[in-house]
């Protein structure tokens, strides 16, 4: 079990998978000089934890470091089921705001025109450096906008043939390899390599291929807005467009990308799509 143990300001870079080294490494390094003196560090390595207190309440917790509540939500998917857990730590970003994941070669006028808000702010507020794949949009009320239907009465296959141990859970994690407070967008299920991996719902396969740290990866699309993601893959055995069965093999376990544990392991996400795009969310499994 790992404890957060961490005092309140801690560099935390908000990335998909649990990886430091890239969104670090992703900047050319003739932007880095653009960044001015003036400009602030980026808000989202300003997040702060916050240990709750008995009696604490979202609001209460909101108005002290004078956000509103929709900010803290957006933040701590934990906190979506409005319950709050005394002694858990929740990450406080400096102002109100969004986290979002940006499509490649995104411009800031392109994510302001879409988010509406300032291209000098945003760009500001994201410590004037080239655009990354997650961002802080400043002043964008957080919403769920989440499909009327759970992804439970959805997406209820497995995504390999038997029950796995969970090596590393969803929302905010220490990367037991650094020690860094990270986003964990989906759950890490311990497989040998080679385990067939399979599709949790019938769905249109909208990636299938290399990507980053995610290694090889496939993307389901599912009805209601729902998506997941199939990661570090071995073998990938459909390809984009094609259309899958609940239970499908998509491909194999592997070890490819770039991971947190040297164990073999299936990285999987759920994510519902939202005017915000795709916003990842805990999977029921
Ligand atoms: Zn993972």
């Amino acid at each position: 079990m790992i404890t957060l143990s961490y005092s309140t300001l801690l560099t935390v870079l908000p990335l998909g998978l649990l990886l430091l080294t890239t969104a670090a490494n992703s900047a050319p390094s003739n932007n880095v000089s653009t960044a001015t003196s003036s400009c602030p560090p980026p808000a989202l390595s300003r997040l702060t934890r916050h240990k709750v207190a008995p009696g604490e309440t979202i609001e209460a917790i909101a108005q002290k470091y004078n956000l509103i509540s929709a900010t803290l939500i957006g933040f701590n998917p934990t906190l979506r089921t409005g319950q709050l857990t005394v002694g858990s730590e929740i990450v406080i970003p400096p102002f109100n705001g969004i986290r979002v994941e940006v499509p490649p070669n995104q411009s800031w006028q392109q994510i302001a025109t879409k988010y509406k808000v300032r291209a000098d702010v945003l760009f500001e507020a994201n410590g004037c450096q080239p655009v990354s794949q997650f961002v802080f949009v400043p002043g964008v009320n957080w919403s769920p906008e989440a499909p009327s239907t759970s992804a439970s009465s959805l997406l209820t296959g497995y995504p390999l043939p038997t029950k796995a141990p969970v090596a590393m859970g969803y929302g905010w994690q220490i990367n037991p390899n650094t020690g860094q407070v990270v986003f964990h967008s989906g759950v890490d299920l311990l497989a040998p390599v080679g385990t067939n991996v399979q599709a949790v719902a019938a769905g249109t396969i909208a990636f299938a291929g290399e990507q980053g740290s995610y290694g090889n990866l496939v993307v389901v699309n599912h009805a209601e807005g729902r998506q997941t993601r199939y990661a570090h893959l071995q073998k990938v055995s459909v390809t984009t467009g094609q259309i899958v069965e609940q239970g499908q093999v998509l491909g194999t376990v592997g070890t490819t990308g770039e991971r947190t544990s040297a164990e073999p392991h299936l990285h999987f996400e759920v994510r519902y799509n939202s005017s915000l795009g795709w916003v990842a969310e805990e999977p029921t499994l």
